[in-house]
């Protein structure tokens, strides 16, 4: 599969990293604004970016002699990267202790006990983890909802070679929360003082954008969180506005994910619906808002995200495990920019962006019965869900000039799909194959920033600038 040019030099990592490529026969599928297919593709990839893409015969023409590595991809098909817009890397250790609660439960007896609880370790080890179920579901980015431990989050990042926007679990006020958390003031939460020396003081947003923002050769973006509307007080939503506009940013929040919530925000906030409503009304929804689940929201509240560009991060399996049927379609029609996200593993148990997908278009048909009295087999239709898993995910996490399609000039984050295997074969329509039928099994190799980080099913880890595969064993400890 893999030959070294005529005139190539030698891979930099035992396992094949080089810095000039051409990845060619295959079925090319861009996600770029005209949605170019090549049946028979080819790439050229110069270190972290794609220098040229077309007809496999043009491209092995133009670019073979400058090809350290040359790579016969045998009609499999070639992706953009998904992207994960909504995920909680903290939380995979907690996998499967809080299934069938309800939400309070989960959230108060469940996961706040054991966030709190986590060490740095834990929560580097959480991110690792949670990361290569990521990378074998093809994300090669993903945002962050609100965790611990930033700093271990970042050290994780680099490792796995993946790029991410990182928020740190934001609250100030609420009910329920733990001790070590309910002591944490506004000021804790953005820029502490100095002459303070509790231990989270360390890991204010504000810190944390100035020691990881652009880090692991730009993989990784420091965004700032606010983690719900009951959690946070109003200084907090309007510093943490200007900040993100200030450090040109932005903002991952968790929005209307529950009747319950909306009808706090209306008890307390005097409001006439609940949390966009509220948000509208002091000027907090803008461009950079990342609105993860955004679930109960009325007709006026799609209109004022529609017109504010607020990107929704729409999570079908959690969604259907604990909140209910958001109105995707009706945002979709609105222009918002819609995109996917898993969740968490305890609200989800899956970390697949594919078996999201498959999710996100049978729920939203079958929405169809619940709201409209009928089925709509239109509605979703699989190449809408594919640009909700790549170019509006780019868009969602506002990197869509680097990624999010293949395209000249974009950076080199790429999946490999294996469409020769029962779960895919017969392939008569390459694009609902990927919705319909591809399992996370399909995806065999996926490329971050140029370099490999899955390559045949074996996750890679950069290290020093040198791959190394990862050892299976290491997850037996587990
Ligand atoms: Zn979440």
């Amino acid at each position: 599969m893999e030959t070294n040019s005529s005139g190539g030099g030698s891979s930099s990592g035992s396992l094949g990293s080089s810095s000039t490529m051409i990845l060619h026969n295959a079925v090319i599928v861009t996600m770029d604004k005209e949605s170019r297919v090549f049946r028979n593709g080819g790439v050229f990839v110069v270190q972290d970016r794609i220098k040229a893409i077309g007809q496999s015969a043009d491209i092995l023409q133009q670019f073979s002699q400058m090809a350290d590595q040359i790579i016969d991809l045998q009609s499999q098909i070639l992706l953009p990267g998904f992207v994960n817009t909504h995920v909680h890397t903290s939380q995979q250790l907690a996998k499967g202790i809080a299934d069938d609660v309800d939400l309070m439960t989960w959230l108060h007896d469940r996961i706040w006990p054991y966030e709190s609880n986590m060490t740095e370790e834990d929560s580097y080890i959480s991110t690792l983890l949670c990361g290569i179920e990521l990378i074998h579901s093809g994300v090669t980015c993903f945002a962050e909802a609100g965790g611990q431990h930033v700093s271990e989050m970042a050290k994780a990042v680099e490792l796995l070679g993946l790029r991410a926007c990182l928020v740190q679990s934001t609250m100030d006020c609420g009910e329920g929360l733990p001790a070590s958390w309910a002591v944490r003031t506004t000021d804790d939460c953005i820029q502490p003082d100095s002459s303070i020396s509790f231990n989270f003081v360390s890991s204010s947003q504000k810190e944390l954008y100035a020691k990881h923002h652009h880090a692991a050769d730009g993989r990784i973006r420091i965004w700032f969180g606010i983690r719900q509307i009951m959690n946070a007080t109003d200084r907090l939503l309007l510093e943490t506005r200007d900040m993100a506009r200030e450090f040109k940013t932005g903002i991952h929040m968790h929005v209307a994910e529950i009747p319950y919530e909306n009808q706090v925000v209306m008890d307390t906030r005097k409001v006439d619906h609940g949390t966009v409503t509220f948000l509208d009304k002091i000027e907090f929804l803008q461009n950079n808002l990342l609105s993860a689940h955004t679930v109960w929201v009325n007709h006026t509240e799609i209109g004022l995200l529609s017109r504010a560009g607020v990107k929704v991060s729409h999570c079908p399996a959690s969604a259907m495990r604990m909140l209910g049927f958001a109105p995707i379609k009706e945002m979709l029609h609105a222009d918002i920019c819609v995109s996917l996200g898993t969740d968490g593993a305890p609200s989800n148990n899956r970390m697949s962006i594919v078996d999201e997908m498959y999710l996100a278009s049978l729920i939203n048909k079958g929405r169809e019965v619940f709201a409209n009295g009928t089925t709509d087999p239109a509605a979703l239709p699989a190449e809408t869900v594919l640009r909700m898993a790549t170019i509006n995910g780019a868009k969602s996490v506002l990197w869509d000039n680097d990624i999010g399609s293949l395209e000249a000039g974009k950076k080199a984050d790429m999946v490999v799909v294996d469409p020769f295997s029962w779960p895919m074969v017969p392939v008569h329509d390459r694009i609902t194959s990927l919705v319909y039928c591809m399992r996370t099994e399909n995806v065999v190799s996926v490329m971050c920033n140029g370099q490999w980080v899955m390559k045949n099913k074996k996750i890679l880890l950069l290290m020093r600038g040198r791959l190394f595969q990862l050892q299976d064993k290491l997850l037996m400890n587990f």
